[in-house]
Parts: C-alpha cells; structure tokens; sequence
C-alpha cells in the first residue's frame, strides 16, 4: 500500500485536532496503533470508537502522541489527497492499450485501486492486491468490492490477464468471502478467449460461492468485449459481432431468469446492454435486472432505464416544455435506435422536432459505438454533416445536445483521486481537449449535455434558453450523469 502516514493539509480552527497540537504539515502516522494507509482508513479508524490515541510526526522528524475524545468522528484535519494506483498488468483487452496516440495523459492512466472499487464501484482484478491488501479490505469492510474475474480457469485467466501468477483468483475470493466482504463480479467476454465451457465453469464456481448474509457473490455481469481500431502489436482478440451478441443474449436471458427464480427473484446473473444493442435486440424488461440497479455504471440496465424515465416524463405536464423545440440529439450508434424511438413519441406528444443522430466515432474506430468514447471531433463532424443534410442554414435547429457521458474527465472516474503529474481538464471538455464552449462557437446554436434523461435535457435547454453560455463560457452547473452508455463497459 501506500507510505505509512497521510499528511495533515489543514486544521479546522477550534478542532479537536487542533486542542491535540496538530499542525499543517504534520503526518498522522496512526491511530489506535495502527497505521493510517490513506483518507479511507483514516476514516475507517477514527470511526471505530469514541476516543482515539495518534501518533503523529512533525515535519523535523519527530513524534508525539495525542489523546482525543472523537465521539467516533473526525478531529477535524484536511488530508492530503491520495493517490491513485497505477496497475501494472497487461489484459489482453485493455482498453488503455487501444487509445488512439496523442491524447492527454490522464487518459492513459491504468488505474487499479481497491479504494476506487469500494467507493466508486471500478472493478479491479486484484492483481495488485496481496495478502496484506486482502486483509486490509477485511479489516476495515471495503464491502461491496468489485471484482473483473473474467475467466476461473486458471489458464483462460492468465491468458486473459497476462500475468502468469494470477490465474487463482478464486483464491483471493474466497478470503475476502471468509472474511465477510461481499462481491460484485463481472467477465469480459470475447468469442474463443473465456466462452463456452471456461464462462460456463466461472458462472458455476461464483453462483456456488452466493450465500445468504454477509460474504456473498453479489451478482455477476458479463459484458462483451470493446475493441478499438488502435490494436497495432497487441494480441488478437476476436470482436463480438452482432451475430455472436444475439446468439449469447438469447442463450443467457433464461438462464437470468432461472437463477433470479432461486435467488429470491432478485437477478443475479447480469447481462450488459450491449449485448442487447450489439444484436439489435429490444432490451428485456424492469424484472430483469438488479431492484438495486447493481452494475449501473457498467452498462447494465442504462437503456432499460432511460425507457422507463421517458415513460413517466412523458406523461408529465413537464414533457410540454419541449413543445416547438428544434433540437439534434447527437449520440453513438448502439444507444441512437432507442432515443430516436423516445424522441418521436416526444414529438407526437408535444409536438417538439427533436430528431436524433448516431456520430460515428473516427477517434477510436466505427467499431465503438458507445456514446461514451465520442470525441469532440466526432461529434462536431456529425452535426456539421446535418446541418448541410438540412439545407446548410445557421439556424437548421434551436439547440444540439451532446452525451453527457463523451464530456467525462477521464474514461474512468479516476478524478476523485490525484493523478501523479496529471493536470485534471475541467468540466466540459471531451477526450480530444475540445471544449464544449468551443464546440457551441463553432457550431453557432447552444450546445449542451444531455444529461441522463429527458428531464435533464430539457434543464439544458432552459439554462441555455437564459443564456448559460454567456461569452462562449459555459456558466451554468449542468447535470452531469451520462444519458448513455458508459465505457465503463471497457473498463475490466
Ligand atoms: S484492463 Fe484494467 S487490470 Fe487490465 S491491464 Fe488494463 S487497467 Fe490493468
């Protein structure tokens, strides 16, 4: 793990901390004796009782101990940020290998963090994750983790991770399980590499380790494979193609079903939407997945509910605010068939001209069709296309909007925690640096994020409606969960 210590930035006046002689600059080593590794343990430690003894080290090099009656609460410190870890591993389809050249370098960043995982649901391949690092996850309930297994056979998995000493990791499971953390899993799936009997064999060794009460396989997704066109000197890996999806989701969605049955009606196994979208299939229906919507982030049920969100809003007097609103939606290829059939309902009802656009993504090859992975390149180009296609006027609509999900700081949600050297972009810009504001200049009309649904949407439009782009800056706080898919699906 991290050096020992986490260093103090900041001492809240009239703190705890501050009555203990804690100062800006010191470290906080440990507290109950034990070693402060980052922000989470801190957390973790002073919350488990209501006094705490730490040992802390001054700048000079020398320590002292202190005594504080917390309540089991913070003592009031700012903490240094941590920083995220970097995996070293080398999965076949990783997707940092396949980013086109050139780009920013926080879009390179591998990371595999246990933290990121707990808090923010990433999934890690514990390849990083000793011994040590298990028990720390038991010691201090990181629980739910997030878990890409990809294949339990111990070759497939090596072959799949590229790294000859995880193929067990099951191994490393079953000790977060005995000790009581709960997993959420999922494979990657691509056709040759971790299908047939190796999936069939990872479905049956993590539904034997579902349990009840604490210490349980929480659910399994499996998302099919997301190549680029960037794979110059990687291995080959076979893409799924929409044959290949339609045959595994009509394969597998009984089978979700079956085991929803024995698991007290709550899904367990999880297939992606992309499955679904790849093959040109509807996406089943509410019961399918989690009550929870586990593995959200991860593509699964995203579509299912945008469907159902459009639903109630259209029955709303809300839905009236798009009435006469000329907007181009602009959106990948895989999610674009169900917001045009949204955006048409919309129009019937209200009578708005909201008419929708797959972009083909050019940055990363036609073969991405998330939403996600749009750059601002691609997204620019496909409404300049409209616009000719429509007669090449200025004003050939009010309004374009753009995936909230193509603006993210990073193709992983890595921003929370600092990135060694890395400038994080603000907020607004795509993964080509293009700004938003840049793109709403050249374009000429307001340009905004979708948000995640149609009511967020139409937030946008009334906030550009007011002028929130008032000197090509974007000034207004706009929602900004992703109405598509995210590329978290890339993200083993
Ligand atoms: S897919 Fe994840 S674990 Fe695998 S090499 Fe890439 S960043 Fe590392």
């Amino acid at each position: 793990m991290a050096q020992q210590g986490v260093q103090v930035i900041s001492v809240e006046p009239g703190s705890l901390a501050e009555e203990a002689g804690i100062r800006p600059g010191d470290t906080l080593l440990e507290i109950h004796g034990e070693a402060v590794l980052d922000q989470l343990s801190y957390q973790y430690l002073v919350s488990r009782e209501d006094e705490a003894t730490l040992r802390v080290r001054r700048p000079d090099g020398s320590t002292f101990e202190a005594w504080v009656e917390n309540g089991g609460e913070g003592i009031g410190v700012d903490l240094a940020q941590d920083e995220v870890r970097v995996c070293r591993q080398n999965c076949v389809f990783c997707f940092v290998h396949q980013m086109p050249k050139g780009f920013r370098k926080s879009l390179y960043l591998k990371d595999e963090d246990i933290r990121l995982s707990f808090l923010y649901g990433h999934f890690t391949t514990l390849s990083s994750s000793d011994d040590a690092e298990l028990d720390r996850i038991v010691r201090e309930r990181l629980s739910p983790i997030h878990v890409s297994v990809h294949a339990t056979e111990p070759a497939a998995r090596i072959r799949v991770v590229g790294n000859p000493r995880e193929g067990d990791i099951l191994r490393k499971i079953d000790r977060l399980l005995a000790g009581g953390i709960d997993v959420h899993t999922q494979a990657v799936v691509a056709p040759g590499l971790n299908d047939g009997a190796i999936w069939q064999r990872t479905l049956d060794d993590l539904w034997a380790r579902r349990r009840e009460g604490r210490g349980s396989v929480l659910s399994l997704s499996c998302v099919p494979v997301g190549l680029t066109a960037h794979r110059d000197g990687l291995p080959f890996v076979q893409d799924v193609d929409p044959a290949f999806a339609r045959e595994w989701a009509l394969r597998w969605k009984p089978e979700v079903r079956r085991l929803a049955a024995a698991n007290d009606g709550e899904p367990w196994l999880l297939l992606a939407d992309e499955w679904f979208t790849r093959a040109g299939l509807e996406v089943p229906g509410r019961a399918f997945y989690s009550r929870s919507w586990a593995q959200l982030e991860n593509g699964v049920g995203l579509v299912r509910r945008f469907l159902e969100h459009s639903r109630r809003f259209l029955r709303s007097p809300r839905a009236q605010g798009f009435k006469g609103r000329r907007v181009l939606l602009l959106t990948g290829p895989s999610f674009a068939p169900t917001l045009s059939r949204v955006a048409a309902e919309l129009n019937r009802a209200v009578g708005s001209q909201l008419r929708v656009v797959a972009a083909k993504n050019f940055s990363f090859g036609e073969s991405v069709t998330v939403a996600g992975l749009l750059c601002g390149a691609d997204l620019k180009y496909a409404a300049h296309a409209d616009r000719d296609d429509q007669g090449g006027r200025a004003d050939w609509v009010d309004a374009v909007a753009v995936p909230s999900s193509s603006l993210r700081t990073h193709t992983g949600p890595t921003d929370q925690y600092t990135l060694r050297g890395v400038v994080v972009r603000e907020e607004g810009t795509f993964l080509d640096d293009l700004t938003l504001p840049q793109l709403a200049t050249d374009l000429g009309v307001p340009t905004v994020p979708s948000g995640a649904n149609l009511s967020h949407l139409l937030d946008h439009l009334e906030a550009a409606d007011r002028g929130a782009f008032r000197g090509g800056a974007l000034q207004s706080a706009f929602h900004t969960a992703g109405l598509n898919q995210p590329q978290g699906a890339y993200n083993p």
